[in-house]
């Protein structure tokens, strides 16, 4: 049984978060695939070193004095070395960095040195072997990644190994060149190499415990989600639950690995489990998830519903100004699209008459909406439960603009205007999971 372990930067960000990564490795023999995010920030005011990085990248392009930044980058990495009395001398790591700083030097190798070094300083740290990424993870030139090529560098090297410390985020082309992954992608190299190795379980190691069931910046103190089915967390985070990066699933919910979410400063603390299939029943709402700045386009006309073809017609002019429509709720002779306010904010009135002169019906725009989404894999078949949302929102004199419950019965949608949005949330969550 194997399991792959990655730190996010918050787990690195100092020597005393290394001891911890290195106590969570030591506690269970399966974690020999260690994944690692740059040094990150130590307190609300510090700086990502990844940031530092890019920072640093747009002085040399524009030729700005760099040192001062330099020298923040080149303190963090030798803080953590003082301070944990590594053998590795990053010192000379750093001065053949420093070396290669040049107006030509690519953003992607400069930003990549985040990971390798922190890399490089974990594998000392744990005495596991530190393997590059770019010697791993290989990307196809349309920037997909060659599974192929990569799977049989991995199980090489793990084989070869037999435990290992990958740096996140990078790879690099057939010919070597270094590519990021995009931000936050340290979460894809882990569920990459899940994959390749067929590990047991993947876990992501984070400074929370696990994905709360409502966004803690409105709901004090939301519980942490037990479980979660790769579904359910697909539509928390489409409506807004920022869990991880969006190309993690895809890899390991292929093959049924779950991924477990845990915290680095609170270990002991079980997290969230997301597998494609839970058991647990205990919950009838799994999590709430909202987002604002939404419009409606409200489309009427007397006998509409005898036309046929009509509302291709309306969705023809969305396609042709390239906007994905989120909800269409309908009635006999109207329905709404509904879009994301920042795809039409530039030609929202061209859409509209647009839409008037097409269709010859009635078009009016309600701005200003935001949707909450009700999910839970429990919640089908669960009679009532409507009864009680909207008891609820009535309650608290709250008007519903709109209304959509998918036929899997997985999420309710409700629409709000926009003011409404976090007393929506609050009263959900006191009535439904507190
Ligand atoms: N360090 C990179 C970032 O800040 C990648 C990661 O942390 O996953 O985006």
């Amino acid at each position: 049984m194997l399991v792959v372990t990655k730190f996010g930067g918050s787990s690195l960000s100092c020597a005393s978060q290394f001891t911890k990564v290195k106590r969570i490795i030591e506690a269970d023999a399966k974690r020999k695939i260690v994944v690692v995010s740059a040094l990150g920030k130590r307190d609300n005011s510090d700086t990502k070193v990844t940031d530092l990085l890019y920072i640093l990248h747009a002085h040399l392009k524009y030729n700005v004095p760099y040192e001062d930044i330099w020298k923040l980058i080149y303190d963090r990495f030798i803080a953590v070395k003082t301070e944990l009395n590594l053998e590795y001398d990053i010192a000379i790591d750093l001065d053949i960095l420093k070396l290669e700083l040049n107006k030509n030097i690519s953003e992607d190798y400069l930003v990549s040195r985040g990971e390798y070094l922190t890399a490089k300083l974990m594998s000392s740290y744990l005495g596991y072997q530190f393997v590059d990424a770019k010697e791993l993870i290989i990307f196809n030139y349309d920037g997909t990644i060659n599974y192929e090529i990569t799977e049989k560098k991995v199980k090489e090297a793990f084989n070869a190994y037999g435990v290992m410390v990958v740096p996140g985020f990078y790879g690099a082309y057939p010919n070597g060149s270094v590519k990021l992954l995009s931000r936050g992608g340290s979460d894809v190299t882990g569920s990459i190499l899940a994959k390749c190795l067929t590990v047991s379980l993947y876990e992501n190691w984070t400074d929370v415990s696990g994905i709360m069931a409502a966004d803690p910046r409105i709901i004090d103190n939301p519980k942490s989600i037990k479980e979660i089915t790769y579904a359910e967390l697909r539509e928390l985070s489409y409506m807004g639950a920022n869990v991880l990066h969006e190309e993690t699933v895809f890899p390991v919910q292929s093959i049924n690995i779950p991924i477990n979410l845990k915290n680095t400063n609170n270990p002991l603390h079980p997290g969230t489990l997301i597998k494609n299939v839970c058991e647990d029943t205990s919950e009838i709402v799994t999590g709430l998830a909202g987002k604002k700045e939404f419009v409606s386009f409200n489309i009427s006309k007397n006998h509409m519903s005898n036309e046929v073809g009509f509302l291709k017609k309306a969705l023809a002019v969305f396609e042709k100004y390239a906007v994905s429509v989120e909800h269409i709720p309908s009635g006999i002779d109207c329905f709404s699209v509904v879009v994301a306010k920042q795809n039409v904010e530039r030609f929202k009135y061209d859409i509209l008459s647009e839409l008037k002169t097409e269709l010859g019906a009635v078009v009016t725009l309600d701005e200003d909406i935001a949707l909450v989404a009700i999910v839970g894999r429990n919640m089908a078949h669960k009679i009532g439960l409507c009864g009680k949302i909207f008891k609820t929102l009535g309650d608290n004199n709250i008007n519903v603009k709109l209304l959509a419950q998918g036929p899997s019965e997985l999420n309710i949608i409700i629409g709000v205007a926009q003011n409404d949005y976090e007393l929506v949330l609050k009263v959900l969550y006191d009535k439904l999971m507190a």
